[in-house]
């Protein structure tokens, strides 16, 4: 599969006939249908992951940390290290780390951290490693993998989730039960990563983000305590880590949070002609936040390796088909001309058609494909002008014949994700018509044309979007990420992190700063 992108996949298996071969990637687990490499881009990489400590109080002592933990601590000379210090975006393949510990425990998590502090060590954590800045990994610095804390337990409508597992662990384990918990699309990205930072998907609409699921978190706090971050528990943490980003308050080492019951769903692919992309867009915008909250949509507008780029709308309808039917109704109407393909899945079906791995094993759902790609992120407060829709427009059809794949992908808000005021949790991004991710994977040696094309759009959108964006597709290259992320939440998310993490061992380049005392 990996040779195969989620989206184009999930368009076969859908089977709506397109045009084109090589179709762009949504938020997917793979790149633009096998241009894009698992190497490194030589070509102007990417700035490593790296982080300023204070003076080193002696050497870090490695053999110490590996007597300190019960868990297995990888570093240059041990096998396995190559393959331990790999992350999904093959654009930081080069940040080498000076040891991955594969935790065995909260305890090895404790110890770690004490070591980190002790030395002045640059430490970070890692779940499913999928951070679009690669910040689960640090140029000599330590890497705590949390992989195996992936334990999940089922309670009476809620679930402990270890910190380790993945998506595909999740909903394949929940699915047994016949429950859910909101979460993304793409198997293999961690649900710490994901639980921090917002977790949008295609149940959004009708059940929240992940955060909006999330009754409680354990972690590690930076002296190496534990706290419980709960509403009855310590409701500052509480409250930063539903939306606060992943990696800036302590290590998470589980999670509880609610699940619905769900048995099946029914599904939508909808593909129009490219000279239909900006009726569609239009369309869409007004219709998308304003459906039933059973419905999640997402409209993209993907690059192919044929002549014209292709637009296309899924959607994920908590009810019949028929009822899904009813709902698309206004936006087929407002757009009228596209191809259009329904059905009804078992749910954990579903999950796999958009996972891109209908039919295939859970091995395979599960396989982990590292890609080079680079994104940025807007959110759109009201609907784009006829102007907007045009540049959109035309933005994509630039990338279209550049080396790797280029998308703008819009997630729908509204609903029950937009009911949570922007300021009881730390996300702040609850009154939007819809998040737009600009995606581009790329081919080694064309990290720049990526990049470049990612700046001229977002600076072609600018007139109409915000000037917010989505803390889980974390830009290394966004410039006043602090704001972007946290709009109005800026100032408590800074007095929190002073209070838990004054000395910022949990630093990075796009990390929250602590408030000055
Ligand atoms: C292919 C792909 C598909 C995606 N699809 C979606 C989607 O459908 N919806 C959506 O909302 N987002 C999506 N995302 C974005 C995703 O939510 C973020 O990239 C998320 O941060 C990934 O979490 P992770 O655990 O896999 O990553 P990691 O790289 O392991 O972690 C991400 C950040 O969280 C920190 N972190 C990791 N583990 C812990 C922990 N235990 N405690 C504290 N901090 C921790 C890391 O240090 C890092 O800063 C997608 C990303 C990719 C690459």
């Amino acid at each position: 599969m990996s040779a195969i992108d989620r989206r184009e996949l999930l368009i076969r298996t859908g089977q709506v006939a397109l045009a084109g071969t090589a179709i762009g990637a949504l938020a997917g687990c793979g790149s633009d249908g096998g241009s894009a490499s698992t190497a490194a881009s030589t070509a102007a990489a990417p700035p490593k992951p790296t982080t300023t400590t204070p003076a080193k109080p002696a050497k870090p002592n490695v053999a110490e940390l590996r007597k300190l933990v019960k868990g297995t601590v990888f570093t240059k000379t041990t096998p396995g290290f190559t393959k331990a210090r790999t992350i999904y975006n093959s654009a930081y393949a080069d940040v080498v780390p000076l040891a991955v510990v594969r935790v065995a425990s909260v305890a090895d998590v404790q110890a770690t951290v004490k070591w980190a502090a002790e030395y002045g060590v640059p430490i970070t954590a890692r779940s499913g490693g999928h951070s679009y800045g690669g910040y689960s990994s640090v140029e000599k610095g330590v890497v705590v993998d949390v992989r195996r804390l992936n334990g999940i337990q089922l309670g009476n409508g809620t679930a402990k989730i270890g910190a380790g597992a993945n998506l595909w662990e999740v909903y394949s384990t929940l699915a047994n039960k016949g429950v859910s918990t909101p979460g993304g699309s793409c198997p293999t990205v961690g649900f710490a990563g994901l639980a921090q930072g917002g977790g949008m998907g295609l149940a959004s609409r009708k059940h929240g983000l992940t955060i909006d699921a999330v009754q409680g978190a354990n972690l590690v706090t930076a002296d190496g305590a534990t706290a419980s971050a709960t509403s009855g528990g310590d409701e500052d943490l509480y409250w930063a880590l539903r939306g606060g980003g992943g990696g800036n308050f302590g290590i998470a080492t589980s999670f509880t949070v609610k699940t619905f019951p769900v048995d099946q769903a029914a599904y939508a692919f909808i593909s129009w002609p490219w000279s239909a992309a900006g009726e569609v867009l239009a369309a869409w915008q007004d219709f998308a936040p304003n459906a039933p909250d059973e419905l999640t949509t997402i409209c993209s507008l993907l690059t192919t390796t044929g002549d014209s780029p292709q637009v296309t709308v899924i959607g994920q309808y908590f009810g019949s088909e028929s009822g899904l039917n009813q709902a698309l109704a206004p936006l087929l109407k407002a757009a009228p001309g596209g191809q259009v393909s329904t059905g009804t899945a078992d749910y954990l079906d579903l999950i796999q058609r958009w996972a891109g791995c209908l039919g295939k094993s859970a091995a395979e759902c599960a396989a982990y494909a590292p890609t080079a790609f680079a994104a940025k992120s807007s959110y759109v407060t009201s609907p784009f002008t006829q102007k907007g829709t045009a540049a959109a427009v035309s933005a994509l059809e630039a990338r279209q014949g550049q080396p790797g794949s280029g998308s703008l992908i819009f997630d729908s808000y509204g609903g029950a994700i937009s009911r949570v005021a922007p300021t009881a949790t730390a996300f702040a991004h609850r009154d939007v018509v819809c998040c737009i991710q600009y995606l581009a994977y790329y081919p080694p040696g064309a990290a720049d044309t990526a990049n470049g094309w990612l700046k001229t759009t977002r600076a072609a959108l600018d007139p109409y979007v915000s000037q917010q964006a989505y803390q889980n597709y974390i830009d290394p290259k966004l410039e006043n990420y602090q704001a972007a992320y946290y709009a109005q939440n800026l100032p408590r998310l800074r007095t929190i992190k002073a209070k838990y993490d004054p000395n910022d061992l949990f630093r990075f380049p796009k990390g929250i700063v602590p408030a000055k005392s």
